[in-house]
């Protein structure tokens, strides 16, 4: 039987950034596995490089603010630019009930150090973005540090200084099985290329995580999530640095990537098909007409359908991503059910799990909220819809 000291599982942004971490703290015969062929076929490829500070609860702002932090280190560190383009985003209310949430989460950023965060009135808003129209907008805000990043090249580069660290990855390589001892602990991974005897087992599975936890019995409460982006002819209307634009009252979103408008609009999966990630027209429809009303100058755009497309969301009981030894089964590590926010997180994730594997704990900041054992406690964090 092959050996690693740790098989990660899945290898998309999170698994390279885990295995990354881990082979810079020293661990060597680190093995990512992927079922897939070649890097971003999962989420990662499909998601639209969103990067925020603006959370509602204390851990999602420290998340964000030490990948931003090594975001800024990114190049220096791996190679690659990750496309970190502080843009700014503009969060939109509504209602007053609408600005007292965007107020509340911004007490929370701001006791956690990012300052910069910032309430908008509405003739700040019509200067941020001009192509707004007003009717439906009462005040808002805008965090000038939030912005993008390019998914692919975050992955490119956590696989290339992997690699020269000596990680291996094997693509087209099925998990199939999980074998455990009987004291509870990983012994093997079973693949569709023979088993691996392995020291500790990461699962960075991202939607399909809770089928991995599954094969070692581990219950794990991740459930796919369809995402739909609809994606305009290439167009001039909107400047490529228009923040993105978000409406809190119904999550309406948009931005600008290489030359096309992206308008997003979460809906609920279609019942009982939470992995159909065909573009639905009558969401299209849906979702270019609200672009229509709050965005006019959009009207003039066209829809490609070909162009757009679907994705998934891996998402927790309270939105927040679960870190750390599963219950019950020591060695088998959990990074899984970011909700949405997986790449801007990933950098932060990968190092924090490269501390518990390797120290026990993460020491760079308190973990605890993101607990595997939080769901069996019954203590979620506060899930907010959006923030
Ligand atoms: C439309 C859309 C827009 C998004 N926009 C953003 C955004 O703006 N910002 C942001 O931060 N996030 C965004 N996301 C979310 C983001 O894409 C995910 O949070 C992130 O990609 C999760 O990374 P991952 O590595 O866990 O998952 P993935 O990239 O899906 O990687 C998981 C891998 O596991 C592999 N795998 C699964 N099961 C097995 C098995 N049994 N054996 C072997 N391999 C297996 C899969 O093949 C896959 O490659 C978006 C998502 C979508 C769908």
């Amino acid at each position: 039987m092959s050996s690693a000291s740790v098989a990660v599982i899945g290898g998309g942004v999170i698994g390279a950034s885990v295995a990354y971490h881990l082979a810079r703290r020293g661990w060597h015969d680190v093995v990512v596995f992927d079922r897939n062929g070649g890097p971003g076929q999962g989420s990662t490829g499909q998601a639209t490089g969103g990067f925020r500070a603006q959370y509602a609860t204390p851990i999602n702002v420290r998340l964000s603010l030490l990948a931003r932090d090594k975001l800024c280190r990114f190049e220096e560190e791996t190679g690659v630019d990750p496309g970190y383009s502080p843009v700014g985003y503009l969060w939109l209310a509504g209602t007053e009930a609408e600005l007292a949430t965007l107020r509340a989460a911004q007490a929370v950023q701001h006791a956690e150090g990012l300052v910069e965060a910032m309430e908008v009135g509405p003739d700040e808003i019509a200067g941020i973005n001009p192509a707004l129209c007003m009717d439906e907008v009462l005040g808002g805000v805008f965090c000038p540090t939030d912005g993008f990043v390019r998914p692919l090249r975050l992955l490119e580069g956590y696989f290339a200084a992997a690699r020269r660290l000596g990680v291996r990855v094997e693509w087209d390589t099925e998990i199939t099985g999980l074998s455990r001892r009987a004291d509870g602990t990983l012994s093997a991974v079973q693949t569709s290329r023979g088993a691996f005897g392995v020291a500790a087992v990461v699962n960075a599975a991202g939607a399909w995580a809770g089928a991995v936890a599954d094969l070692a019995g581990v219950e794990l409460p991740v459930v796919p999530l369809r995402r739909q982006v609809a994606a305009t002819e290439p167009c001039a209307l909107l400047p490529a640095d228009m923040p993105m634009t978000i409406f809190a009252g119904d999550g309406f979103h948009l931005r600008v990537r290489d030359g096309r408008v992206l308008l997003l609009w979460p809906t609920p999966g279609a019942p009982g098909r939470p992995w159909d990630i065909e573009v639905e027209p009558s969401w299209v429809q849906a979702v270019a007409a609200k672009a229509h009303r709050r965005i006019p100058v959009l009207r003039r755009a066209t829809i490609d359908f070909a162009a757009s497309w679907a994705g998934l969301y891996e998402v927790s009981p309270d939105k927040h991503a679960i870190l750390g030894p599963a219950p019950g089964c020591p060695n088998l590590f959990l990074v899984n059910g970011s909700s949405g926010h997986g790449v801007m997180h990933a950098p932060a994730l990968g190092q924090l799990l490269a501390e518990i594997v390797s120290d026990g704990a993460a020491s760079t900041t308190d973990v605890t909220p993101l607990r595997p054992s939080r769901f069996a406690e019954g203590r979620l964090n506060p899930a907010s819809e959006l923030l």
